[in-house]
């Protein structure tokens, strides 16, 4: 489930307060602070592993998060969660949402996914 860094409202301000308070826990950097509008959605670090089988051997691949159902009841036809995958110690194994503004480490991905399923 993702979630949002816990901020503090009793803490001396800073200038990054806007950045951090819209990071999600498993983002490697603030959100906010990669190329304007672009979102993990974009970035080619942003995937889940999905086993293939190729010539009978079980392989994994890094590949796009499934979409939620029609009737799921706040996010229907949206992009699950999936976790950013660059290399940090001791950064959280939680997942970001497609729609967590990219960080200084974006990287854009070649084909990413759609925000929302098309509609048959
Ligand atoms: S923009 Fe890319 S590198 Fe940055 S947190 Fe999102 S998935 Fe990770």
């Amino acid at each position: 489930m993702p979630r949002l860094l816990k901020m503090s409202d009793h803490m001396t301000a800073a200038p990054c307060d806007p950045q951090a308070r819209q990071t999600y826990v498993g983002q490697v950097h603030f959100a906010g602070s990669g190329p304007e509008g672009r979102t993990c959605r974009e970035c080619r670090h942003w995937f889940v592993w999905k086993n293939v089988f190729d010539e009978g051997l079980p392989r994994r691949v890094p590949s796009p998060p499934p979409y939620y159902g029609a009737k799921h009841k706040e996010t229907a036809n949206e992009l699950m969660p999936a976790r950013c995958h660059v290399p940090l110690p001791g950064k959280a194994r939680l997942s970001v949402p497609h729609h967590a503004a990219a960080c200084r480490f974006f990287d854009p991905a070649e084909h990413p996914p759609a925000a929302m399923r098309d509609e048959e």
